[in-house]
């Protein structure tokens, strides 16, 4: 685990900058019709002019059979994680899950926003609200003095309270110039306990909450998409986050 220096969370801010724009385009394109291949258009071209690399096109964890295809994850309804971007066409009140992360002059960013498209179902506003209060609470805990289960507790408060799955998978995580990097960030834990956070550590947090409110998941043939495993829809939201002395500092905000 590495601690950076103010000096190398600038150089982090101007990749998470890169990624807060790929995403307002995406969103601001989405729409009823529009393909998701179309988004991941949209987001390579935001990338290539700002000069960033993905760290996602190429990338194959062990869980994976095929490197990741694209620079987005397009994650539609029951898809909480790592949605391909296919040829699908947006309908009328799907919910939208956009995943994306940019690397610039070595240092890399990775962010996460859900919305809905079109004519909103009110239970997916509800569900996207609850994913981006747990993500603004698990940053209010990233601060000096506190433990990594702070974070982790904040989150899973959140899902419990108001009755939705989730799961310790695929949580957050370090990130520094490769995006997955120690310490695993988990969406639920206890308070007091874990790593002790320092000034210096940047973390993607990012919860993914379940409709349903069960706590299993299931993964496409396509060895990437990560579904319900009751067949509720998902949000997932993520900032990367620098610790600070002076508080936790969202690096991927617009
Ligand atoms: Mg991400
Ligand atoms: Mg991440």
């Amino acid at each position: 685990m590495e601690l950076k220096s103010a000096a190398e969370i600038e150089a982090m801010r101007e990749a998470g900058r890169v990624v807060a724009r790929a995403l307002a385009a995406v969103r601001a394109q989405a729409a009823v019709g529009v393909r998701l291949v179309e988004l991941d258009q949209t987001a390579r071209s935001v990338l290539a002019e700002a000069g960033a690399t993905s760290p996602f096109l190429g990338y194959q964890p062990s869980f994976a059979d095929l490197p990741f295809p694209a620079v987005i994850c397009a994650s539609v309804n029951d898809a909480a994680l790592h949605g391909i971007p296919t040829r699908y066409k947006l309908a009328d009140g799907d919910l939208l899950s956009v995943d994306c992360g940019a690397t610039l002059h070595g240092w890399t960013g990775d962010a996460a926003i859900s919305f809905t498209v079109g004519t909103p179902r009110p239970a997916d506003v509800a569900l996207i609200e609850a994913a981006e209060k747990a993500l603004a609470a698990g940053i209010a805990a990233a601060v000096p003095g506190g433990r990594l289960g702070d974070i982790s507790a904040a989150i899973g408060a959140v899902a419990r309270a108001a009755g939705y799955g989730l799961h310790t998978d695929f949580g957050g995580h370090g990130v520094g110039h490769t995006m997955h990097e120690s310490p695993s960030v988990p969406n639920d834990g206890k308070p007091g306990r874990g790593l002790k956070l320092a000034a210096g550590l940047v973390i993607a947090i990012e919860p993914w909450f379940m409709a349903g409110g069960r706590d299993s998941y299931r993964l496409d043939d396509d060895g990437w998409t990560l579904r319900s495993g009751d067949g509720s829809r998902a949000a997932h939201v993520e900032h990367t986050v620098a610790i600070t002395a002076d508080g936790p500092r969202i690096l991927t905000a617009l």
